[in-house]
């Protein structure tokens, strides 16, 4: 299977996608989501966050997963596609508290948040063969949070060719596959891919630790 051939859509090395609108524009290689039936998740606009009920992160685990784009709901912390992905499959990990800060996690959040982060990895792999990922926390505005106010983690997978970080972020990104899609997707191979990620832990766990030499 080719990157090419994936559910993501994403392009082979040296592949270059264009649009197949032919409406007024500056071509520039990137394809574009289309998702206004989504609009709503975000509709009063993320510089209005600030408070649990203006909150996205907060309004998401209330409807379903189908509705909210969740992947995967754990005790603490729970896994949501990004209504605005850098790359098909982009993910965000957050704590079901509505809590800015990484040091506000507790550590029951923050082992959670960091296994939830290792399975969507897992998962991202299985499915779109990402050649590797950008992982991160933006906090707050000055460090570039969308939504300071609650905290998430983005896991965005990344494929040779698939353009420069930094112009990513800065436009609208070519993304060739629906979130609807990559949702489904994501969602059929979940269960597996935390059970795949169990069996490293436990294959880890058998072998003999590197000891200190006494
Ligand atoms: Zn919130």
């Amino acid at each position: 299977m080719t990157p090419a051939d994936d559910a993501f859509g994403s392009s082979a090395p040296g592949e270059h996608r264009v649009d197949d609108f032919e409406l007024p524009g500056t071509p520039d290689g990137f394809d574009r989501l289309w998702n206004p039936h989504r609009l709503a998740y975000v509709s009063r606009g993320q510089h209005q966050v600030k408070d649990r009920d203006s909150c996205p992160f907060c309004a998401a685990p209330q409807r379903d997963d189908t509705d909210s784009l969740i992947i995967a709901r754990g005790t603490t912390c729970f896994v949501v596609m990004n209504v605005y992905p850098y790359n098909p499959g982009h993910l965000l990990v957050c704590p079901y508290r509505h809590v800015p800060d990484y040091t506000d996690l507790t550590v029951e959040e923050t082992t959670e948040f960091a296994r939830l982060t290792q399975i969507g990895m897992t998962a991202l792999r299985s499915s779109g063969r990402p050649a590797g990922f950008n992982l991160g926390m933006n906090q707050g505005t000055a460090g570039g949070a969308g939504i300071a106010a609650h905290l998430h983690q983005h896991i965005v997978p990344r494929w040779n060719g698939d353009g420069n970080f930094l112009p990513i972020i800065a436009q609208t990104k070519n993304i060739t596959a629906s979130l609807d899609q990559l949702h489904a997707t994501l969602h059929a191979v979940w269960d597996e891919a935390a059970a795949e990620f169990d069996r490293k832990q436990t294959d880890r766990d058998s072998a003999p630790a590197p000891g200190r030499g006494d």
